[in-house]
């Protein structure tokens, strides 16, 4: 090979590379600009298929910042199943340049949510003073109907279109500024069964009070986002997560979803923490755990331990209510989320050693049964 021969050899090399690098290059620019949904993983229960829902969201069509697709683009990003966009009947500071009619933000999102499989749930806030406040009606089937002067007509034409309502944020400081009270208004509005469900969480605020409630009044418990700017501005997924309604429905359509609702079989998801019943808890906790028992019976002075692998996205907090008879165990740990955790007990008597069974009282300080109980569970290990 000549000098000449060598120097176009070189150049072939060197363009062939270059251009391997500037595909790359492009390859890798489409891929960081192509967005990826998140997969939430909070596990199905037994019987029922968990749906991640948000039924409180605004758009340019009420006081909101963002145009209704959106609000479906953000809930495919964020893993959701559901939402709902609820537009203020009565407020509407955009009607200058915002002229449609109170079904539009619905109209407009739909299509996209149909082509993404995100259940869009027609929906819109009755927004009045206190008493009663705001409330959000779902699967109404036309939101023009709900703008009415009285504001048990528009609950009314909300329930005879076959809506379930809420109370939305029961504590907001703008309408309850010293304590969150529960007007006989309210009373009125539950006998007429013009109210079926209260938010206990709504943005960043946090109802103890409307945990109570939902229990004592029957009442579904709900938590939602309210967001009004576009939501990346308020959560950051892959720190935490917006917060959200689980729904335990027996389909993952608009009719599992309102008979769920109906049944009162929802947990509230925000910052890491879950507010139900013990039965909907204590089914999800046990859905979202694997306990691996290592073998061997455990007698005075020795140990035996456990692996607790935690599925789920959620970070369970376990501290001990009662102390193991015949053994001591972790008094407090965290069940990281997506990590295995080991759990030792040590014998602490000679009648361990006769026990078929080791139970462990753990009180998960997470998940909220009431404003002042958490769910306890039960750990049951086979001793041998
Ligand atoms: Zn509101
Ligand atoms: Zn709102």
């Amino acid at each position: 090979m000549n000098n000449f021969e060598l120097l176009i050899l070189n150049l072939a090399v060197m363009i062939i590379h270059n251009v391997f690098l500037i595909l790359f290059l492009i390859l890798s620019v489409l891929l960081s600009h192509g967005q990826t949904r998140k997969i939430i993983y909070i596990p199905d229960i037994p019987g029922y298929t968990t749906l991640k829902c948000d039924f409180h969201l605004h758009t340019v069509f009420s006081d909101g910042t963002v145009w209704p697709s959106v609000r479906v683009e953000e809930a495919w990003l964020d893993g959701l199943d559901a939402i709902s966009i609820t537009d203020h009947i009565e407020y509407r500071p955009h009607s200058k340049d915002i002229t449609a009619d109170h079904n539009r933000s619905f109209e407009i999102a739909e299509p996209l949510a149909n082509s993404l499989n995100i259940l869009l749930i027609r929906g819109a806030e009755i927004s009045r003073s206190m008493p009663p406040g705001h409330l959000n009606a779902l699967f109404i089937k036309n939101a023009n109907l709900l703008d009415r002067e009285n504001v048990t007509d528009a609950l009314k034409e909300a329930r005879d279109q076959g809506a379930f309502i809420l109370w939305n944020h029961p504590g907001w400081k703008i309408q309850q500024p010293d304590t969150t009270l529960w007007w006989d208004e309210h009373t009125r509005l539950l006998k007429s069964d013009l109210m079926h469900g209260i938010e206990v969480f709504n943005d960043k605020e946090y109802y103890p009070e409307a945990i109570d409630w939902a229990f004592e009044k029957r009442l579904t418990i709900l938590c939602n986002s309210d967001v009004h700017s576009p939501i990346g501005m308020s959560y950051d997924p892959e720190n935490g997560h917006r917060p959200m309604t689980l729904v335990f429905a027996k389909s993952r359509t608009q009719g599992g979803i309102r008979e769920a609702l109906f049944s009162r079989r929802t947990v509230a998801y925000f910052n890491n923490t879950l507010a139900g019943t013990a039965g909907l808890l204590e089914s999800l906790f046990f859905a979202s755990v694997e306990i691996r028992n290592h073998p061997g019976r455990l007698s005075n002075g020795e140990t035996k331990s456990l692996e607790i692998t935690n599925n789920s996205d959620i970070d369970f907090e376990i501290e001990l209510v009662q102390p193991g008879i015949g053994f001591d165990v972790n008094e407090k740990t965290i069940l990281k989320a997506h990590r295995v955790t080991p759990i030792e007990l040590r014998g602490n008597s000679a009648q361990v050693e006769n026990m078929q069974e080791l139970k462990i009282y753990y009180q998960v300080n997470n998940m909220m049964v009431s404003s002042t109980e958490n769910l306890v569970v039960t750990l049951a290990v086979a001793n041998n």
